[in-house]
């Protein structure tokens, strides 16, 4: 059994790619996620390079 990536699309509509293994999104929103949650200290305006 496989989950389904999380991410809700701009459109309300859901992403249907497979999560990974250990994380609530897939490869792509995955990696957003994670940049937007690392980079988001105080210091700096968060800046994600897609
Ligand atoms: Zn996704």
């Amino acid at each position: 059994m496989y989950k389904e990536c999380r991410n809700i699309l701009p459109d309300g509509s859901r992403c249907h790619a497979v999560a990974l293994k250990d994380a609530a999104y897939c490869y792509h929103h995955d990696r957003i996620h994670r940049a937007l949650r690392t980079g988001n200290n105080h210091q700096q305006p968060a800046t994600v390079r897609l």
